[in-house]
């Protein structure tokens, strides 16, 4: 591949950056929530249609995967964006904001899908110059677990693919800037379910009951043990109980205690360990107070572990990049991530790409309802995504 190629389709995604925006502005205002994004996947297989190029709809339920087949042999490239919108209420002041109530794009989602799709229309319009096939995942449902990944992958979208590259726009960052991570980058993310079955009655004859209550409080302090007491200092890893429930009048003693929490790891080990530890934690606590329990352990997305040479290969072409004025490790990040299980079956590589709005020192953090994106970043995630593409050899 030459320069001249390279150059080429750059200046073609410049001259198409209104149109990202554009796409990004009508995603933005109009929003679906994970698993309901039939409007979005019908106008994302529309605009393959349009252009003449070979898509899929229906893919592992709401996925749309589309194929552009170069003139010259080479390898089979995936890219992937996703498209799922969060329950959160819009409350930003502008022109694009949701016009769906209690529904936005608070993830920047409509961001990787605009520049997914006229980074593919460059591809199709040059594919005669072109060695290899790109395959667009527009992946649906990647807020909600079981994700829409696990599915797609399984209805075939990764059928032939050497290589798949993801990148998420990051608001905490300014546009301009890449954040690569070799190895794990985002967190394996769980949940668990703990019932404390006590036994309720009167508040001034405690000697008659079993407290729930005080059984649970005495497992969410238990449970700061895994972490400090029993995980390796140098590992990382998280326990949080999110929710302790156990409604109650002043002066009765509850029957019955619900925790709720999740775990956070970066190695399949760990995530193991630690949920064989919350087990003999809840066990142990409840048998010391003639209590019993129900425990339940929900596994989420799997750690986003990164290939080494892949990373290593983005790193370099970010580098010689006159868009990116910086190309730093990333830190690990112990939110999830369903781009997990593409790398698990393939080689590659998820990068942030800044995406910080002009003019803010600190941006609203992802999911806040006044989360908004600097669009230049679409343009930047776009020429960095597509350079990979053609670049893999
Ligand atoms: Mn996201």
């Amino acid at each position: 591949m030459g320069i001249n190629l390279l150059t080429t389709l750059f200046t073609k995604l410049e001259d198409y950056y209104p149109e990202m925006v554009e796409i990004r502005r009508y995603l933005h205002q109009h929003p679906e929530l994970s698993f309901q994004e039939v409007n979005t996947a019908n106008f994302i297989a529309s605009y393959y249609e349009k252009l003449g190029v070979e898509v899929q709809r229906g893919v592992g339920g709401n996925g749309v995967v589309a194929k552009i087949q170069g003139n010259y042999p080479g390898k089979t490239i995936a890219l992937r964006a996703d498209f799922d919108a969060l329950p959160i209420q819009d409350e930003k002041d502008v022109p694009y904001k949701s016009t769906v109530p209690g529904v936005m794009h608070a993830c920047g989602h409509d961001g990787h899908t605009a520049s997914l799709l006229v980074l593919a229309k460059v591809l199709h319009e040059l594919k005669d110059e072109l060695h290899g096939t790109y395959i667009m995942i527009h992946q649906h449902a990647e807020e909600y677990a079981p994700g829409g990944a696990a599915s797609m992958i399984e209805a075939g979208c990764l059928e032939g693919v050497d290589v798949i590259f993801g990148t998420h726009l990051w608001a905490s960052e300014p546009t301009g800037k890449i954040q690569y991570r070799t190895g794990p980058i985002m967190a394996a993310a769980d949940r668990f379910v703990i019932t404390v079955q006590g036994k309720g009655g009167h508040g001034a004859q405690p000697h008659k009951t079993k407290d729930s209550i005080v059984v649970g409080a005495q497992l969410v302090s238990n449970l700061q043990q895994i972490v400090s007491r029993r995980v390796s200092p140098v590992e990382s890893a998280v326990v949080t109980v999110g929710s302790f429930v156990a409604d109650n009048a002043f002066n009765v003693i509850a029957d019955k205690a619900k925790l709720i929490g999740t775990v956070r790891t970066f190695n399949e080990d760990l995530r193991d360990f630690i949920a064989d530890e919350i087990e003999r934690i809840v066990k142990g606590t409840c048998i010391a107070s003639d209590c019993s329990y129900s425990y339940e352990y929900i596994k989420g997305y799997p750690a986003v572990v990164n290939h080494k040479e892949e990373t290593e290969y983005l790193v370099q072409l970010a580098n010689d990049m006159e868009d990116i004025k910086v190309v730093e490790e990333a830190e690990l990040q112990m939110g999830g991530e369903d781009f997990a299980y593409y790398l698990q079956h393939v080689k590659g590589t998820f990068f942030f790409t800044g995406a910080k709005p002009v003019g803010v020192e600190i941006a609203y953090p992802h999911h806040h309802p006044k989360f908004d994106i600097d669009e230049q970043a679409l343009l930047v995630a776009a020429k960095t995504l597509l350079s990979a593409a053609i670049n893999y050899k």
